[in-house]
């Protein structure tokens, strides 16, 4: 089971590329599992047709302890595996508090062994990379990390911030950095600019996403561009990307 983690400036794209990889992924005959681990617990959304899923702390919230995996394991587009950890109420608690509870339910009630997928795919805001957020990077949960960005000043500064913080988990986990994705928002020298940042961060640009409107027609119907225009250029730039991925040792 290959198990990774999409880290990247709030906005940036982490949901849209992530959801629209597990889409490719399952085109391409994979079993995933998307873990959305944000507090607005949206990751998942064009996946299940534009709904909201119930998050791992509202179901415990809801029903206490005992709950089952059906109660936070949801079957989207084409069989994804969806779960959203959620958050606690803003400016109530720790944010990051939803993805631990989440990660701890899903081990306890053995949804790896019980789903089986190939690959698991956390979908990580990268704001902030402290307690929870650094969650999947930590021994044995994500073993892959990719961080979306643009060449936008802010997600490049969160780059390179998200880079230091998976090297110091490096020696105590396992958590290695495999790559950017650019994700195209056009600015000036955009391409150049990231290139620079993934040098300085020892590390290369692994997938250029360019900017497409295509995208946002497809999230207003609650779908990915996988479900909804499968033959599009886009299209295929998520599944090369897919593809790409699953070759990563
Ligand atoms: P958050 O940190 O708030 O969770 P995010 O990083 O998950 O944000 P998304 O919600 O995936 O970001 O994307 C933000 C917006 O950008 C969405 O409306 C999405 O449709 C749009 N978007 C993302 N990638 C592209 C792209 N390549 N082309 C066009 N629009 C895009
Ligand atoms: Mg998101």
């Amino acid at each position: 089971m290959k198990k990774i983690a999409i880290y990247g400036k709030g906005g940036i794209g982490k949901s849209t590329t992530v959801s629209n990889l597990s889409a490719a992924l399952s085109n391409l005959g994979y079993k995933v599992m998307q873990v959305g681990c944000d507090p607005k617990a949206d990751s998942t959304k064009t996946l299940m047709g534009g709904n909201f899923i119930p998050t791992v702390l509202n179901v415990l919230r809801d029903k206490g302890d005992d709950i089952d995996l059906e109660d936070i394991v949801f079957e989207g587009y084409n069989g994804v595996l969806c779960v959203e950890a959620g958050g606690p109420t803003p400016g109530i608690g720790c944010a990051g508090r939803g993805i631990i509870t989440a990660f701890e339910k899903l081990e306890e009630l053995e949804a790896f062994e019980t789903y089986k997928p190939d690959i698991v795919i956390y979908d990580v805001l990268g704001d902030v990379v402290c307690g929870g957020f650094a969650m999947p990077i930590r021994n044995q949960y994500a073993k892959e990390v990719y961080i979306v960005t643009s060449g936008e000043m802010m997600s490049m500064y969160a780059a390179s911030n998200i880079s230091r913080a998976v090297m110091q988990f490096k020696s105590r986990g396992y958590a290695e950095l495999k790559g950017l994705i650019l994700n195209a928002k056009n600015v000036e020298n955009e391409i150049e600019l990231v290139n620079k940042l993934s040098e300085e961060i020892e590390t290369d640009v692994f997938h250029y996403i360019p900017r497409n409107p295509i995208v946002q027609e497809a999230e207003n119907i609650g779908q990915t561009v996988i479900e909804s225009f499968i033959d599009s250029d886009m299209s295929k730039i998520y599944i090369d990307l897919a593809k790409k991925i699953m070759e990563v040792e």
